[in-house]
């Protein structure tokens, strides 16, 4: 399989590149809003730069729940708009990625005084199916309390009256954000991460470019652009003040937290939305070989780029699911990992933050600046075909002869070689463990490969089978960590532990027994010093600590 090289390898090739171009447009942020804006703009026949501060979805597209999901809880606020564009996105998402967005079946209990009752909950799962355009066998179900008490055991016996059972998809929100950002490459897209704007450039009052400070280097340089799109999530409001247009609408931040444990800690059978006593609902949703819970929904006005879990929040989610499972006494030493991020909701005069909107909003600056604030992951699509539109029609006003595409993000399938459907992701996962079995692998490794690089996983076996190592687990890791050099840009360990495999949350362990093979990867292909690796190591160390202890003496 060939594949676009993707690799911060090419670093200084790159920043030339966008120093030399004039670009008809530049995307600030790389979460999944500028990566699908990325994707969109580009496929229609825009010259792109997508640049990303920091490592791409390392804001809050690595910390979301990980669903795509049709906004059940929006039909509580009468959002039947967004219940709507949501519903009908997921079915799109999931055709384009479906080793990325897997069904995902939600179990809702019904309990004496809880958010839901019997007979609303019946109407609004219904309501849901319809504007969710939900197909037959994902239709809701009405559960008797028996039934309920079969898929979910660890549900309460006291006060359940039932449940409903309804569709929704899981994703991997960091993997969706860069196989977007993959995807553009094959149209004129230049991407590069570690790479923050700092400043506007200017001409006759208009925006005509950014300034840009390289974080490898430390030097700064510039690329003209014609427009510029700030898609930079919780960072909207800082980047409209650069740009001294950050008046009326603006951002409110809330944090969201959620903890894993090992599975056997909380074995949920199934995922499970559930009340908890404040009023507000919680998620509880098995992944591998753990469960991980949340969220919180607390309003945020601390260091944006340093967004950590706190024992209160830890203790908040843990008394709020053992109070929902009466047989499970999790405490914090039983959390493994966790993460916290920020929402970016538009404020709203007089409402709470669980009552914000999360439709997504654009402003547009007297000098150009279009920023796009608030949304969801599973509107990343129809976010960005919103925001290209602007630019499309700027585009051509100003230019009559340029003919560009209309947005048809809808058939671009997300990945090299992609899966038309879950039965081929099934079988595949299937090919590949008989593929791998032989050398001591087990149909976990084959579900992780299959969902986290799809059909590319043909190149990291490929890379597995030229790597000599007598230790099997450390010898795929290495060629994973290869393949994400090579293909999808990592700048250092974490971004390959954290964001392209997801280790720090769900397999935390992992990174202690591969840290040493793989800083010895990274020292070789990138050349670096014994003192780098080393602060690499402690960076790590530092990372698992503050992602899993939880002690209450911790700092
Ligand atoms: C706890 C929680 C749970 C959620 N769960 C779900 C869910 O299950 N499903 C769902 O659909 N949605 C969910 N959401 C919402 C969803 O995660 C967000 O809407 C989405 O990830 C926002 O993406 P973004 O690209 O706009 O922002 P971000 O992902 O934050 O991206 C913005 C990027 O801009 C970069 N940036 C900032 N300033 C600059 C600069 N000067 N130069 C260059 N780059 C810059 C940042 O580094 C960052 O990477 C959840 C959100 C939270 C917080």
């Amino acid at each position: 399989m060939s594949l676009k090289e993707f690799s911060n390898l090419n670093r200084n090739k790159t920043i030339l590149n966008l120093c030399k171009d004039t670009f008809d447009l530049v995307v600030i942020g790389g979460g999944i809003t500028g990566a699908g804006i990325a994707l969109d703009a580009s496929s229609r026949g825009l010259k792109v730069a997508l640049i990303e501060k920091n490592d791409f979805a390392s804001g809050t597209s690595s910390k979301s729940t990980k669903l795509i999901h049709g906004g059940l809880r929006y039909l509580k606020q009468f959002d039947f708009w967004l219940v709507k564009e949501v519903g009908s996105e997921r079915a799109i998402v999931h055709k384009l990625a479906p080793h990325l967005v897997l069904p995902e079946k939600m179990l809702l209990p019904l309990m004496e005084n809880g958010s839901y009752g019997k007979w609303l909950t019946s109407i609004g799962l219904k309501v849901y199916d319809i504007l969710a355009q939900v197909t037959d066998e994902d239709k809701r179900q009405m559960l008797e309390k028996e039934d309920a008490l079969i898929l979910e055991p660890l549900l309460p016996t006291k006060n359940l009256n039932g449940a409903g059972y309804y569709a929704e998809y899981r994703t991997d929100d960091a993997r969706l954000t860069i196989e977007n950002i993959k995807t553009s490459l094959n149209y004129d897209t230049t991407a590069l991460n570690y790479a923050s704007v700092e400043e506007f450039i200017y001409t006759d009052k208009k925006i005509t470019g950014v300034v840009v400070k390289d974080a490898v280097s430390g030097s700064e340089f510039k690329i003209k652009s014609k427009y510029v799109v700030s898609a930079t999530g919780p960072w909207v409001d800082d980047l409209r003040a650069v740009n001294n247009s950050n008046k009326g609408k603006h951002l409110y931040l809330t944090k969201g937290v959620h903890l894993v444990f090992p599975y056997e800690k909380l074995p949920v059978q199934q995922s499970v939305y559930f009340d908890i006593p404040d009023g507000r609902m919680m998620f509880a949703i098995p992944r591998g070989n753990t469960t991980y819970v949340g969220t919180t929904d607390t309003h945020y006005t601390e260091n944006k780029d340093k967004v950590k879990t706190d024992l209160a929040d830890a203790m908040y989610l843990i008394s709020a699911v053992n109070n929902m499972f009466p047989t499970i006494e999790l405490s914090l030493d039983d959390i493994v990992s966790s993460w916290a991020g920020l929402r970016p909701l538009i404020h709203e005069e007089g409402k709470s933050a669980s009552e914000l909107s999360r439709k997504d909003e654009i402003f547009t600056s007297d000098t150009g600046l279009i920023s796009i604030a608030g949304g969801k992951l599973t509107g990343y699509r129809k976010m960005a075909e919103r925001v290209v539109d602007r630019v499309v029609k700027l585009v051509e006003e100003a230019d009559s002869t340029k003919e560009l595409k209309s947005c048809h993000t809808d058939e671009i399938p997300l990945c090299k070689n992609a899966f038309k459907n879950a039965k081929e992701v099934k079988e595949y996962i299937l090919e590949i463990t008989s593929r791998i079995q032989a050398d001591g692998f087990k149909a976990h490794d084959a579900w992780f490969l299959v969902t986290n690089y799809a059909k590319q996983t043909e190149v990291v076996l490929e890379t597995y089978a030229l790597i000599n190592d007598k230790d099997i687990k450390v010898r795929l890791a290495k060629a994973e960590l290869l393949f994400c050099i090579h293909y999808e840009m990592i700048q250092n360990p974490m971004d390959f532990f954290i964001r392209r495999t997801g280790r720090l949350y769900f397999d935390i362990e992992s990174i202690r027994y591969l840290m040493d093979p793989i800083l010895e990867e990274f020292k070789k292909v990138f050349k670096l010093s014994d003192n780098k690796i080393e602060d690499y190591r402690q960076e790590l160390e530092h990372e698992i600590d503050e992602h899993s202890n939880f002690s209450l003496n911790r700092d």
